[in-house]
């Protein structure tokens, strides 16, 4: 391999002119895919061997162009995150060294650092390490697959051997309509089926009606279904709301049903004293999916599963085989017979190095910051006419107005001409099944009060062009 110093040179440059460059950036893409394809067959016919320079500033080219910059301090979207430094310098340090921790023996600084990183979360969320475990995962879906595989293994411990159809009752899953869809997919994966999955209505406020819940978990057991686990969540994907999640784990605990949270975006709340008494009571969860690439600014591919009993970990993914090393070490595990992955990058690294930059403490300040933009960005739009259909401390707007629910004109209209300047991004989502309404999350630690300045006047004129 020819590591001219150029590439490199021309890396750090993209590196630091992208990151001073980003507020000026247009947010919002608007390309066809025959466009982008006519692009890269123009240039990619992959024949003659390129240099890697001019490879480089042509895809560095080609991201700038076509992506949706989610890490714009005006990019009020899903929970996407601006990324700290820490983690791209990590992600590269990954690549170079690229370790395997399917085996601890294999890289153990990269596993042990994991590990320790994982301790310290474990411990803001008021997890006992004393027998229980945590790991990383590719993102919240991993993460909630394995809560799912875990509680099966602790019901029932047989049936990694018998399968599902040797259970005998049919287990199910409660969900409200706000919960994540991950659970449909993994309802599928998992061979439960959809039909397990039991949608329990949300109060006024979008959070599992714990009536309701306890209705549909007796009715389950009087038709011999049998309550396999309840999932909370810790803010919801469409309005940043949280569960009940004390009152959640009782009925949990009372029809001894394995208590999921998935706090994938808002569990991250636990490292802010302002904020943490929000998820009080998921301390109490049997597991808890929390994601480092949604609130902790790091790069994709960094969910985090955390679970207070460690033997059904085992049941769950155990294996051995004679092809990989053995274990070296009592007091180590091996990730690939506790997890999903087999061969396993080292996810962690980066989450590791934005905390020891950043300090537990930091965190809760950046999480604040971001709360404080959030009720800026609510008490801006009731100044200016807008209604505030959701009820969270943490900073997911939702929002409508007259002339949307008069049927004046909709949401989509709304978002038509703020892409089409692409100064902000912002999307709809529709609430309880029932309402469209406007959705802004604060999603960068990046952003301040000019960029809700900025949000203000782009939703001011978009709503003019219809009046
Ligand atoms: C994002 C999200 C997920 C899915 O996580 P991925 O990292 O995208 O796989 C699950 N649950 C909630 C509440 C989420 O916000």
């Amino acid at each position: 391999m020819n590591m001219s110093l150029s590439v490199w040179e021309k890396l750090e440059n993209e590196i630091r002119t992208f990151t001073a460059d980003i507020r000026n950036l247009p947010v919002q893409v608007n390309v066809r895919p025959e466009e982008v394809r006519a692009r890269l067959q123009s240039r990619y016919s992959f024949e003659a061997p390129l240099p890697l320079e001019t490879v480089t500033e042509d895809v560095s080219e080609l991201l700038r162009q076509w992506t949706v910059h989610v890490t714009h301090p005006r990019y009020f979207g899903l929970f996407n995150p601006s990324v700290r430094q820490a983690g791209i310098l990590a992600d590269a340090l990954v690549a170079l060294y690229n370790p395997q921790l399917a085996v601890w023996s294999h890289a153990p600084a990269a596993n042990e650092i994991e590990q320790h990183t994982l301790s310290y979360f474990s411990a803001a969320l008021g997890i006992d390490e004393e027998g229980s475990f945590a790991n990383f995962t590719s993102g919240g879906s991993e993460a909630n697959l394995s809560a799912l595989l875990v509680a099966l293994s602790h019901h029932f411990p047989e049936s990694g051997e018998n399968g599902i159809a040797g259970i005998g009752k049919r287990p199910a899953i409660y969900v409200t309509g706000e919960t994540h869809h991950s659970f449909v997919k993994i309802s599928r994966m998992s061979g439960l089926g959809t039909k397990s999955l039991r949608i329990i209505p949300t109060t006024s406020n979008f959070r599992m009606d714990t009536d309701a819940l306890t209705h549909q978990i007796e009715t389950d057991i009087k038709n011999d279904w049998h309550p396999l686990m309840v999932v909370a969540t810790a803010g919801t994907t469409s309005a940043g709301t949280v569960d009940s999640l004390t009152e959640l784990a009782e009925i949990s605990k009372k029809y001894d049903a394995w208590y999921h949270v998935d706090g994938a975006w808002g569990a991250a709340a636990v490292l802010s004293p302002r904020l943490c008494q929000e998820l009080a009571g998921i301390e109490r969860a049997d597991s808890i999916t929390w994601d480092a690439h949604k609130w902790l600014s790091v790069p994709m591919g960094a969910g985090m599963f955390f679970c207070r009993h460690r033997d059904p970990v085992r049941r769950a993914f155990g294996v051995s085989t004679s092809y990989m090393p053995g274990k070296t070490d009592e007091r180590t595990f091996d990730q690939y017979t506790a997890g999903v992955q087999w061969s396993r990058r080292a996810i962690g690294l980066k989450v590791f190095m934005a905390l020891a930059e950043v300090g537990l403490e930091g965190y809760g300040k950046i999480i604040e910051h971001q709360a404080d933009i959030g009720s800026l960005l609510r008490k801006r739009l009731l100044q200016n006419g807008w209604v505030i259909v959701n009820d969270t401390r943490l900073p997911v707007v939702c929002f409508t107005n007259q002339d949307i629910r008069a049927g004046n004109y909709t949401t989509k209209d709304i978002l038509k001409t703020i892409y089409e300047r692409s100064r902000v991004w912002i999307s709809d989502v529709v609430l309880g099944g029932e309402e469209s309404v406007l959705r802004a999350c604060i999603t960068s630690f990046r952003t301040d009060e000019k960029d809700i300045t900025c949000l203000i006047e782009e939703l001011d004129y978009a709503r003019q062009r219809y009046q």
